[in-house]
């Protein structure tokens, strides 16, 4: 679940980029699971939605806004739930 009061502030500037997402217009339900979605369906879906992202011109932006708002549902800036988990994790409790 993302961490609302991370939300950048409600200007244009902040959200932008998501315009220029090579997600922008396709099925959400490649970027987002289903529930009870398990094991090699899951993973073959993320497999197609980090395709995508890897040719995306704000893929920089996407997962920054990810990991800021500590979005772990679906996939952002080419990373999955379990690595925005494993990041996010990461920065609450440095090395
Ligand atoms: S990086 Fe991936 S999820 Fe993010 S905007 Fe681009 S295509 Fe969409």
């Amino acid at each position: 679940m993302p961490e609302l009061s991370r939300l950048p502030v409600p200007v244009t500037e902040s959200w932008d980029w998501q315009l220029r997402g090579s997600c922008r217009g396709r099925d959400s339900s490649l970027f987002f699971h289903q529930p009870h979605e398990r094991g090699s369906v899951r993973q073959e879906r993320e497999a197609r939605a980090k395709q995508i992202c890897r040719q995306c011109p704000v893929l920089r932006e996407c997962r920054a806004h990810a990991l800021t708002v500590e979005e772990t549902y679906g996939v952002w800036g080419g990373l999955g739930e379990g690595e925005l988990r494993k990041l996010i994790s990461r920065n609450h409790h440095p090395a």
